[in-house]
């Protein structure tokens, strides 16, 4: 209060001071009487300037008296004329433009000082901010603490300087266009990039502010700075993040998705959309309600509530019908995701498709299930025959044993060495048809011949069968380009298959037909038990068998049929099964392409005489040789019973002094033999010239078109397959033409 009085008289003294000067400097400068107003205008001017308007008019008053009193006619006296008043009053009126114009002046440049003093006022409240306030053309003029711990300019070093390039300003667009926007609005609003004095870079928000004066005259710019570095790098390494996460899930072959405690999803990866069949778009702000059927949603919904529940959330497997209608199993993983209060806040999902494991494993287990039957089948079928093989055998050792029994006996273990050489052969050709390991031998074969074979092998079944047997073939000649043999044996796995489900008294046909003139169709039909509809599209899968105890307790394994459709299929050819159901019987319909037809006289077909075929062969001289002595000589035995002249040997070098001492017409040699092997033997036998003319057949395990390449380069006329059917032998034997 006290300073206020003390600077009111301070300005009124400052007056009087002026005044006197005036007066002082017009006195002493004896030029300046002629005119002295100009002194005293001057000092109304200065006091008008520092002390204001108050003084200013005292300074006048002062003036015009001083004025009268010091340098008008009479000096030193009072006078007011008219005159007097008339210059007092053209005094008074430049003074008080004088004063005018001080007044302005002071106003103005108070009210940018004020105005200084409240930005910087605000500049300190916003502690946050720094604040620079420049003038127009960008010099500093006000430079705060925040600019200071920002830049690492100091005030002194900032303040008057050019702030764009002091702090190298690097500006979102053009200046001019920034000036056009600020000059135009009054504000501008953007982020900047800046140097430090270090050197390094820092981002601001900056907002200015044009303050003008009561003209409208641009006086200054404020500048309100924040500093978004650490924003900036913080949404740099979020963008970087996120699109890391992004790229993350879109490779997840897995489906991966959150969703809000609404249960509304909030992201889905492209595997999920693709899954869900809908688009993120769709997908996102929706819940599973809207989404999935109803008793998906509420397994969803529940299995979410779960993992809510527990800390660490579920494992549980789910499924879902995708838009294909395909039924897919998921591994899913649940879990709650925790916000940065600490609470959950989402749910997150995760799935791995398991479909196809699942049907893997059920495939496995169900083979594995196969396997087993299989095995116990397989062991069953195996125990049948040997049964019967070891009564047989131990009959034939009783003493005394009538021709007739004997015979008998030979008959049965006959047919069951058969049943148990097809059963092996079976599993064996399944197993080397898979593996790619056989080769039809295909040539010119007749259909009559084949046919003829198949019932022939057939025949002690149908006699043990005790059905009615008929077939009929075209009535042309039929020739087909095929493994003669394997077409043989279709037709005898047929056959074989219509005797055991036809129960004695039944009837059996075989009917051989042309489709065309390409086509052979060859029907296998039995009236006995039949097939159920529903088996009839399995019954050519391996191991396939109608699960019915009366058919199991006929035996078989469940592959007769398989290795009949691969055959056929190597041929060209089809398979089809037909029955009306059980007990209405069967029939097999087998298609084939046909090489040739030649007509020729009817045949006369009907029922087969099943009686045995004499035979009249020729002896010859047989050497038998096989390092297993019981083989050789078993063999060695029956062919003696045939009437041959046998010699047997069991190993190489006996058997060749024996072929060079006998000179055999035909020597039947083991492959296999240790030393010296039955394809050296041959090579042996062949370099003797003496030995040329003797036939060489080879007796091996293994019948696959390399080993019969080996035992033909060898020097071998035949080669056969062990165990050996004398029927095959004979038959063989009888062919020797010599
Ligand atoms: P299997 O050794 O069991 O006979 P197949 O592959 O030859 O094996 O036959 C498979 C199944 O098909 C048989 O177990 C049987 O149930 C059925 N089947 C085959 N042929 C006939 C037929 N002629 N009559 C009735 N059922 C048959």
């Amino acid at each position: 209060m006290q300073r206020r009085i003390l600077r009111q008289i301070a300005r009124y003294a400052l007056a009087a001071v002026v005044i006197a000067c005036a007066v002082g400097v017009t006195v002493l400068v004896p030029p300046f009487r002629e005119t002295p107003t100009i002194f005293f205008f001057f000092g109304v001017l200065v006091t008008a300037w520092y002390g204001g308007r108050g003084p200013a008019m005292l300074a006048v008053v002062l003036s015009i008296a001083a004025i009268n009193y010091f340098f008008i006619e009479p000096l030193y006296t009072f006078n007011f004329g008219v005159a007097d008043l008339a210059r007092a009053v053209g005094f008074v009126l430049v003074s008080a433009m004088v004063i005018w114009f001080a007044e302005m002046r002071r106003r103005t440049e108070s009210t940018l000082r004020e105005q200084a003093a409240r930005l910087k006022e605000q500049a300190q409240v916003l502690n946050l901010s720094h604040v620079l306030i420049s003038t127009i053309d960008g010099r500093i003029t006000s430079w705060n603490e925040g600019a200071i711990r920002i830049y690492g300019w100091r005030k002194e070093e900032a303040e008057g300087r050019n702030s764009h390039e002091l702090l190298k300003t690097e500006f979102p667009r053009a200046l001019k266009q920034i000036q056009t926007e600020l000059a135009k609005t009054g504000r501008w609003e953007g982020e900047l990039a800046r140097t430090r004095k270090n050197g390094t870079h820092v981002f601001v928000h900056t907002q200015w502010v044009l303050h003008r004066d009561h003209q409208s005259n641009e006086l200054c710019i404020l500048e309100i700075n924040n500093d978004v570095t650490r924003q900036k790098q913080l949404e740099e390494s979020f963008r970087i993040a996120e699109q890391r996460f992004s790229r993350f899930m879109r490779h997840l072959p897995g489906l991966a998705w959150i969703k809000d405690l609404d249960g509304r999803y909030v992201y889905v990866n492209a595997a999920a959309e693709k899954a869900f069949g809908k688009s993120r778009s769709e997908l996102y702000g929706r819940t599973d309600d809207e989404i999935f059927p109803p008793e998906t949603a509420i397994a969803f919904r529940e299995n979410d509530r779960k993992a809510i529940a527990g800390e660490s959330g579920i494992q549980t497997i789910e499924f879902l019908r995708h838009p294909d209608g395909d039924i897919r199993h998921s591994l899913v993983n649940k879990f709650p995701i925790v916000g940065a209060d600490g609470a959950i806040s989402l749910v997150g999902g995760m799935a791995i498709d398991i479909t196809e494991r699942i049907r893997a494993e059920e495939a496995l287990r169900d083979a594995g299930r196969r396997k087993d039957e299989f095995l116990a089948i397989l062991a069953h079928e195996l125990r049948n025959p040997l049964a019967p093989i070891r009564t047989g055998i131990q009959v034939l050792r009783m003493p005394l044993i009538p021709d007739a029994e004997r015979e008998q006996v030979h008959e049965m273990l006959e047919r069951q060495m058969q049943h148990l050489v097809r059963l092996i052969d079976d599993l064996l050709d399944i197993a080397r048809i898979r593996e790619g390991k056989i080769h039809l031998r295909k040539e010119r074969v007749s259909l009559d011949v084949v046919v003829q074979d198949a019932i022939d092998a057939c025949r002690p079944h149908l006699q043990a069968g005790k059905q009615e047997f008929h077939w009929t073939l075209p009535d042309e000649q039929i020739w087909l380009h095929a493994d003669g043999t394997r077409i043989s044996q279709i037709l005898l796995n047929l056959l074989n298959n219509a005797v055991k489900f036809t129960d004695p008294g039944g009837r059996i046909t075989l009917n051989a037909k042309l489709e065309g003139d390409k086509l052979l169709a060859i029907r296998v039909k039995d009236n006995g038990i039949g097939i159920p509809r529903e088996m009839l599209p399995r019954i050519f899968e391996r191991f396939a068998q109608v699960d019915a105890d009366d058919r199991r307790s006929r035996g078989g394994l469940g592959i007769g049929l398989n290795l009949a459709r691969m055959l056929v299929e190597m041929h060209g050819g089809t398979i089809e099964a037909h029955s009306d159901g059980p007990g209405q019987g069967s029939e097999f319909l087998v298609r084939l392409p046909v090489a040739e037809v030649i007509s020729k006289p009817a045949p006369a077909p009907g029922p087969m005489p099943l009686s045995a075929t004499a035979n009249g062969h020729a002896k010859r001289r047989i050497l038998v040789v096989d390092d297993k002595k019981d083989i050789a000589d078993s063999l060695g035995m029956m062919l003696s019973l045939l009437g041959h002249t046998v010699k047997t040997a069991n190993d190489g070098p006996s058997a060749f002094d024996a072929a060079c001492e006998f000179e055999p017409d035909v020597a039947l040699l083991d492959i296999g033999m240790p030393g010296m092997s039955g394809l050296d033997l041959a090579r042996k036998i062949r370099e003797q010239p003496r030995l040329r003319q003797i036939v060489l057949v080879a007796l091996t395990g293994w019948g696959d078109e390399a080993d019969r390449q080996r035992s033909h380069e060898a020097g071998f006329d035949h080669h056969l397959v062990k165990p050996i059917r004398v029927a095959v032998l004979e038959e063989l034997l009888a062919s020797i033409k010599r």
